[in-house]
């Protein structure tokens, strides 16, 4: 596609000023930023858009969408702070997230389309994620890579083994979905993850009823409302892999 550098950044800046990032890395390090076309990516057919870290640079093949170019622009908004005390928690939890962002302020409704992306079971389980977290949250710790504030958060409901299985199950999951013969294992971490969540889900509104923030109806409403959703969620899910098997 031709495309506009200055153009796809600016509006990529106007849409996510309405979400909680904090843009000023980002910012300041735009001058640094390339995107180009690059005829190797065309001719491999493979994969649309790249995004290179070090060099701070995103090459597109020939078919690229906007949209493609905005999903990395994700990556680089997340990766833009080099920082020893965050580890890095893994493609599993980064593409859910960055296709969940990509999605929230590039397309109105993420159902509509999640057909489309290669990641759609990370992003139900991410989507679920965030809800125990928080938007505004994740959002910021996203941007400011602050994957330590985020393991500290998971920390109220998981303990240290518990934490990194669950970006462990993730990174399986992104790396096997089109296995076939991980089928059935993907399959059992994708239920592992959502028991995991379901129980989150229960200590989270727990400690609110606890607290005296909100009644005994809100708290079973609550956790009604998220395990009938996740479920519905994960039965497109069935759907999902049904037809690509
Ligand atoms: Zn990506």
């Amino acid at each position: 596609m031709p495309f506009n550098q200055e153009y796809i950044i600016n509006k990529f800046i106007t849409k996510i000023q309405h979400g909680n990032f904090d843009l000023t890395y980002f910012k300041r390090n735009l001058g640094k930023l390339n995107i180009k076309e690059n005829n190797l990516l065309t001719f491999l057919n493979q994969s649309t858009a790249l995004y290179f870290v070090n060099s701070h640079k995103i090459i597109i093949s020939q078919y690229a969408q906007e949209l493609d170019i905005y999903h990395e622009l994700f990556h680089a908004l997340n990766c833009t702070l080099s920082n020893k005390n965050n580890p890095k928690l893994g493609t599993g939890f980064e593409e859910g997230y960055t296709e969940i962002l990509t999605y929230r302020y590039f397309k109105s409704n993420l159902e509509d389309y999640i057909g489309d992306s290669p990641y759609v079971p990370l992003i139900y389980l991410v989507k679920y994620l965030e809800k125990i977290i928080g938007k505004n949250k994740m959002e910021l710790y996203y941007s400011k890579n602050y994957t330590s504030c985020l393991i500290e958060d998971l920390r109220t409901y998981l303990n240290s083994k518990e934490i990194k299985d669950l970006f462990k199950d993730l990174n399986f999951i992104a790396y096997f979905i089109d296995n076939i013969v991980f089928k059935n294992l993907v399959n059992i971490k994708i239920n592992k993850i959502r028991d995991l969540l379901i129980y989150m889900a229960r200590e989270k509104w727990l400690k609110a009823y606890q607290k005296g923030e909100i009644s005994e109806k809100v708290y079973l409403l609550k956790i009604k409302h998220f395990i009938k959703s996740l479920t519905k969620d994960l039965k497109h899910l069935d759907n999902y892999q049904l037809l690509k098997k």
